[in-house]
């Protein structure tokens, strides 16, 4: 199989401003990208994406005459989903906010969003920051079957988890880790779960992965009580994991074959997926399962928060004792009036009703002083650690023997 390399991509720049194509161009090809196509109208774009040449990025501004960004988006949905798109404007922060949310709801590829004037390392960090993504997909445009290789790694039992350290924030101590899966595949490298995760709720496979997860979570998870016999361990369950009646009753053997308690256990559960489900016909089966895992003592978190639309009244209806913000809203929220009004507002929403908070995307000190200065209880994010492997995990927690990581 042979992989075409990021340097070598199609990237095509629209924007009516030929300024702004001319300096994007320079910083591109002084990255030594090589194939750089441009277009200041907007219907001239599709005729180029429908040329022989495939453009596989797309670097395209908001407001344009005739055919603007939004227009392309939908474009690309329909009939170009294999092509990255990274969105650049002079607009506002909250119409590039807007943008993305289209973007993202429409399964565009999206590299990103950028605020003019471009600075060109962000603008390249974003390009490279998605190589395995273009991997992945001019693989399977290559004929090689990624789905075929995803069911022989369930089948094989291949997947493996990373830990990430989730830290109290008055304290700076590690109180809990999550469990992240992670796809070692032989040819393209770490695949993110990003991309497998949706695959295998697609091929009905995502109770088999989550079972086979949780199983090793389970084994090693014990490991890290030795030094760090307080830790909690969170796990990603999709929704679809919530129609078996029985998962209670399933964990708690689980548990018990491993010497572990449900007060240890987390599990979580992403809001926009709750949101669905709210509607869903089964939502009587999801709470049921939901109230008994929380009646057995097991910890529940909705993920996430803030990319759905849930109201307080929503969050309610289901007992859960932590409430996750979305790295999209703590990741620069200092900088940013609207990220910090979400933010607030969750972390008020929270702790009203009794809820431990936790801020993801924690990636700098601005970001952690930000969380600390709303109070909110936890952190997680690559300002103390990235998720790591088990062994990995393992050999930090006995170095670090003063667990204080700030
Ligand atoms: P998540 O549950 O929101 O997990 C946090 C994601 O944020 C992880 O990505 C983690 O690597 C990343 N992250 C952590 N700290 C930072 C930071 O400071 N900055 C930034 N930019 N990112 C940070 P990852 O591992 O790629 O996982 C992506 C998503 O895949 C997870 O999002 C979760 O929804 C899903 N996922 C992962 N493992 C499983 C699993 O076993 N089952 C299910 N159903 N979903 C899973
Ligand atoms: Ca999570
Ligand atoms: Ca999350």
């Amino acid at each position: 199989m042979k992989i075409k390399r990021l340097k070598d991509y199609n990237i095509l720049i629209v924007d009516d401003d030929p300024y702004i194509i001319k300096s994007i161009t320079r910083v591109l090809k002084d990255a030594k990208f090589k194939n750089i196509f441009s277009c200041k109208k907007g219907p001239l774009v599709i005729d180029i994406i429908n040329a022989e040449e495939k453009i596989d990025i797309l670097i395209s501004d908001l407001k344009m005459p005739d055919f603007d960004g939004i227009q392309l988006i939908r474009y690309l949905s329909d009939t170009h989903n294999y092509i990255s798109l990274l969105i650049i404007s002079g607009e506002s922060e909250h119409v590039l906010q807007a943008a993305e949310n289209i973007a993202v709801e429409r399964n565009i590829n999206l590299l990103g969003t950028l605020q003019k004037p471009i600075q060109s390392t962000k603008l390249l960090a974003l390009i490279k920051s998605n190589k395995k993504l273009l991997r992945v997909q001019q693989s399977s445009h290559l004929g090689s079957s990624i789905e075929a290789d995803f069911i022989e790694c369930i089948q094989h039992k291949a997947l493996s988890v990373f830990y990430q350290p989730q830290i109290d924030i008055k304290t700076g101590k590690i109180i809990g880790v999550e469990a992240l899966a992670r796809w070692h595949h032989k040819k393209i490298g770490v695949i993110p779960p990003s991309i497998f995760i949706p695959l295998a709720e697609r091929l009905q496979l995502i109770n088999e992965l989550t079972d086979q997860i949780t199983n090793k979570v389970l084994r090693e998870f014990p490991f890290f009580l030795i030094e760090l016999p307080w830790l909690t361990i969170s796990i990603n369950y999709s929704i679809d994991c919530l129609i078996d009646l029985d998962l209670p009753e399933k964990l708690e053997v689980k548990l018990k074959e491993n010497n572990l308690y449900a007060r240890q256990i987390v599990i979580e559960i992403t809001e926009s997926l709750i949101t669905e489900s709210l509607i869903a016909a089964d939502l009587a089966t999801i709470l049921d399962i939901l109230s008994r895992l929380r009646l057995k003592g097991f910890g529940l978190s909705i993920d996430d928060f803030g990319t759905g639309f849930s109201t307080m009244e929503q969050v309610s209806r289901i007992p859960f004792t932590e409430l996750k913000i979305d790295q999209s809203f703590v990741h620069g929220a200092e900088q940013n009036m609207i990220k910090k009004a979400i933010l607030e507002s969750s972390i008020d929403l929270a702790k009203r009703i009794g809820m431990r908070t936790v801020a993801e995307g924690v990636e700098n000190s601005a970001d952690l002083e930000i969380v600390k200065h709303l109070e909110c209880d936890v952190a997680q994010g690559f300002y103390y650690a990235k998720p790591v492997s088990f062994e990995e995990l393992r050999a930090w927690i006995v170095k670090k023997n003063n667990l204080v990581v700030i």
